[in-house]
């Protein structure tokens, strides 16, 4: 069953802040131009706000669950403080299959390119596939999406020259392109 809310789901690194590897502590974290326009413009259209990030560095050994967290704690007040908004929910797969550590190694359904963490979204949420979008820097983000029917797929890719679709999503250069998309 599905719900009838529109839904934005984000992945984290390389969307929302740069992706300079394993990011766990706010000091580290540059927020990547038009991020906060795009969540403002997200909330004005009455979007569901979500995050879902691979977060193998928790499995790794490299920090812990409770230092992710505290980041997204800290990075949720710099967003309503910059974008006047919250995130929804926040969905983390701290597993990998190879390189985690004790019971962090194993193979996840939430770890993407999986679809779990996008259908959790899409359940607790209330969310209408084909009314939501997921934007990601990886095609490993828009796989999952997919996996979960989310109608609407983002690759940003800042080397792009322009918006353009290509196959069965969309690529931009730029994330506040990602506010026309919306508007359709
Ligand atoms: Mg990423």
């Amino acid at each position: 069953m599905t719900g009838a809310r529109a839904g934005l789901i984000l992945d984290r690194d390389g969307v929302i802040n740069a992706d300079t590897g394993f990011v766990h502590r706010i000091e580290d974290c540059q927020f990547v131009p038009g991020i906060f326009d795009l969540l403002r413009a997200a909330r004005a259209r009455n979007f569901a706000i979500a995050v879902a990030t691979n977060q193998s560095g928790i499995g790794r050994g490299y920090f812990t669950e409770g230092d992710f967290h505290r980041l997204m704690e800290e990075i949720g007040h710099v967003v309503a403080a910059q974008a006047g908004t919250v995130f929804d929910a926040v969905y983390f797969c701290p597993d990998h299959p190879t390189e985690g550590v004790g019971v962090y190694r194993r193979e996840s359904d939430w770890r993407k390119p999986q679809p779990g963490m996008m259908r959790q979204a899409v359940d607790e949420l209330g969310l209408d596939p084909s009314k939501s979008w997921a934007v990601g820097d990886k095609m490993r983000d828009l796989e999952a999406a997919a996996g979960a029917g989310i109608a609407h797929r983002v690759l940003f890719d800042e080397a792009a020259t322009a918006i353009r679709r290509t196959g069965d999503h969309w690529i931009v250069p730029k994330l506040i392109d990602i506010v026309d998309l919306l508007d359709g």
